[in-house]
């Protein structure tokens, strides 16, 4: 069951659309016996609802953003609800709207959260007490309050806390035993996490409190949940910058303050995207003018492959030739990287 219609059509098919769409995004960890059941049922009645977006399912529970007709809304949350595992779900609503998605992916994975960490060194009964938004912003300004951003390295570049620790992980088995190790010695601190919706916090901090970590903290509802209510109680956000995303809107405007910067003249931007060429499409940041000089590409190399005529293109691309078809800004932009991560939130 899944749609073959091709992405350009699909997006087409969606500008024609005469009504709203509000993106939304939920998880929940719960022992699900049977994820290929559950996920041939969700899309059978999700796409009777045209929800487009993606969703994993596993045994350890679920994870999901979607794109959502206005009108069906409601319609979807009872439907949610009225599946026994999750009753008690609590949704989130996007700090900005737009075109996340193209269809409806239903995927069943090993896991909701890939950390690829030992099952014995986590122990999901025992997790770090939630905070709301409100309580977590006052809390991390408290004396030995520490502040640790749970997220890969390209989403902390373009926004962060104030004062968080990144731990600079490009690969997703390396970022716990990473952030143990930057916080080792510091057993006693109140350790504050946050991630996009709260979903990686969960399995994250069950791993510090099992690493010996007493006070372990996590932002309920994650970066989404925090930048609605500091906008409803008009408190400064100490989030700046953008939330990213894992759509193809690639972020959320939380402050105007930009914290990244172009990977190719190191100008303030914290504009993320792929590169054009199609056999490159390694993710990173790039300027306005730098797009136009180099033609939405990540490099010269990638610019001059695109100009090929696509025979050409196609066959290089089979001859592996490595040296043209992608040329690397860095090794930590990886393009795999993208992919590897994509099923977080
Ligand atoms: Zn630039
Ligand atoms: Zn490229």
């Amino acid at each position: 069951m899944h749609n073959k219609k091709s992405k350009i059509e699909l997006k087409k098919n969606l500008e024609h659309e005469d009504f709203e769409r509000l993106n939304l995004s939920f998880y929940k960890y719960c022992l699900i016996d049977n994820p290929k059941n559950l996920r041939n049922k969700l899309y059978f009645d999700l796409i009777k609802l045209e929800i487009i977006g993606r969703i994993y399912v596993s045994e350890e529970g679920i994870n999901a953003q979607v794109c959502i007709p206005k009108h069906n809304l409601e319609v979807f949350k009872s439907y949610i609800h009225s599946i026994d595992f999750f009753s008690d779900i609590k949704f989130k609503h996007a700090i900005e709207e737009g075109t996340s998605f193209s269809k409806l992916k239903i995927l069943v994975r090993n896991e909701i959260v890939a950390y690829k960490i030992p099952k014995d060194s986590y122990d999901m009964k025992k997790i770090g007490v939630h905070l709301k938004p409100i309580d977590f912003h006052r809390s991390i300004k408290e004396k030995d309050s520490v502040v640790v951003d749970m997220r890969n390295y390209y989403e902390s570049e373009v926004g962060r806390f104030k004062n968080a620790i990144i731990p600079n992980a490009h690969f997703s088995k390396e970022l716990l035993p990473k952030v143990a190790e930057i916080l080792n010695g510091n057993e006693d601190k109140k350790v504050h996490l946050y991630c996009t919706g709260g979903i990686r916090c969960e399995k994250a901090s069950s791993y510090l409190i099992k690493k010996g970590f007493k006070e372990v903290y996590q932002l309920e509802g994650g970066i989404i949940q925090y930048a609605h209510d500091m906008k409803k109680n008009d408190l400064e956000s100490e989030f700046i910058g953008k939330n990213f995303v894992f759509d193809d809107r690639m972020g959320e405007r939380v402050t105007s303050d930009i914290v990244g910067q172009c990977h190719q003249c190191k100008s303030p931007s914290d504009n993320h995207k792929n590169c054009k060429n199609q056999a490159c499409h390694i993710l990173f940041i790039q300027c306005n003018q730098c797009a136009k000089k180099y033609n939405d590409c990540c490099s010269e190399p990638c610019n001059q492959f695109l100009q090929l005529d696509l025979e050409t293109q196609k066959k290089l691309r089979k001859d592996k030739n490595k040296k043209v078809t992608s040329a690397k800004l860095s090794s930590k932009f990886r393009p795999k990287l993208y992919k590897l991560f994509n099923y977080w939130e």
